[in-house]
């Protein structure tokens, strides 16, 4: 790690020749501060030339280290910033580029972060939040190729932050999970999610699995695996009904710990997707290092249908290739259109999740929309 941090630094200092300040911030994160006058699409071209600099893989001993960077950049347009100001919103445009996948940057635009507020102020606000009161579990629903049947939802968290504008958890779950709140918020995730599947099951509905996502810290917790059994059985839940998302990344660093927590999990009966494949990356080495059941394609990966390349069409066609040979189910997020449907159905994809099929909606919307017979 240490080593990484220097290299890194090195490479700023190499890219620097326009007599920017460069600072360590703390732990991996350094800031840049240049003056003179800048315009978007320089500050842009800044950007990917770093990327493009710490990209470069790093020597370490025998191994080759892929290490990539995420900046958020934002451009003072007065004599006498608020410098206050300017550190939060260079930090949501971080939290921007991060939630993006890894190698990303994100200039800070007014006009996207409009109602998006400081990070400290969402901590707060987090702090005094009411988990029964403030959050819901909006759901979308997941359906099956070729015969688009609906065979699952996926449960993502709402926050009514009270008199406030809608907070995307793109945005709140990054600060949960730094204040340590997503050990709490993770838990009620899980309980309302048990709930909602006992609720569907007295009503008839047993054929489908309802995805949650977990964060790669609550991984670290050592009595997740009892909490979730505790409300499985308090719900009278099978837990071949509950499905757990994982992200890639948490792959790039399965340690022994988690990889106890995954075999664990799945020793309960819970099936383990992982999330946002195709967005950084893991690879199929990981896949085969521990058994999951379903992999999450990434929109990344279909965003360009129609116009997708060649060599784009065969990336995704080896993937869900190889995914049948480990026996793996495929489901693709982020569908959007026919097109991409098409070309889905074509590769034999196995389950769609996207605009296209419907919306994360609340309870009554999705029993309305989906489960009316
Ligand atoms: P994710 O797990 O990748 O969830 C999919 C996101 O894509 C959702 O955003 C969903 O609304 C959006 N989406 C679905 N279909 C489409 C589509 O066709 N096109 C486009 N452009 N987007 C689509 P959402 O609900 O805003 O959630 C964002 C992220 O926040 C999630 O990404 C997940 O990483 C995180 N998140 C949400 N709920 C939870 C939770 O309960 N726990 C944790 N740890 N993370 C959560
Ligand atoms: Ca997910
Ligand atoms: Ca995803």
């Amino acid at each position: 790690g240490d080593y990484v941090i220097s290299e890194f630094a090195q490479r700023l200092q190499r890219w620097n020749v326009y007599g920017a300040m460069l600072a360590r911030v703390n732990g991996d994160e350094f800031a840049i501060l240049l003056s003179g006058s800048f315009t978007p699409e320089l500050v842009s071209e800044l950007c990917q030339n770093i990327l493009t600099k710490m990209r470069d893989p790093i020597q370490l001993f025998d191994s080759q280290l892929e290490v990539t960077a995420s900046i958020g950049a934002v451009i003072a347009n007065s004599n006498q910033p608020d410098r206050q100001e300017l550190w939060h919103n260079v930090n949501l445009a971080l939290y921007h580029a991060k939630s993006h996948g890894y190698d990303q940057y994100q200039i800070f635009d007014p006009s996207i972060f409009t109602n998006v507020m400081s990070k400290n102020r969402i901590e707060i606000l987090l702090k005094q939040s009411n988990l029964e009161k403030d959050y819901e579990l909006y759901y979308q629903p997941q359906f099956s190729l070729p015969d688009r049947s609906l065979v699952g939802a996926e449960a993502l968290l709402r926050w009514k932050a009270s008199g406030l504008d809608y907070i995307s958890p793109e945005i709140f779950i990054p600060v949960a999970e730094e204040i340590g709140y997503i050990h709490r918020l993770g838990r009620w995730v899980i309980q309302d999610a048990i709930r909602q599947i006992q609720q569907w099951s007295q009503n008839g509905q047993t054929m489908f699995v309802v995805s949650v996502n977990i964060s790669p810290i609550q991984l670290k917790e050592n009595d997740l695996v009892d909490y979730i059994q505790q409300q499985l059985s308090a719900y009278k839940v099978d837990p071949s009904c509950l499905e757990i998302e994982i992200t890639e990344s948490v792959l790039l660093q399965l340690d022994a710990q988690t990889k106890h927590m995954l075999e664990q999990l799945r020793k309960l009966g819970l099936k383990i997707a992982i999330d946002d494949f195709g967005s950084g990356h893991a690879s199929f080495g990981y896949l085969s290092e521990f058994s999951f059941q379903k992999v999450k394609l990434d929109k990344i990966l279909i965003n360009r249908t129609p116009k997708m390349s060649i060599n784009e069409v065969h990336v995704l066609r080896t993937i869900i290739d190889m995914s049948k040979q480990l026996g793996i189910q495929t489901i693709a997020e982020g569908v959007e259109t026919k097109e991409q449907l098409m070309v889905l159905e074509y590769l034999g994809c196995d389950q769609v999740q996207g605009f296209l099929f419907g919306r994360p909606v609340q309870v009554h919307e999705f029993n309305r929309l989906f489960l009316q017979s």
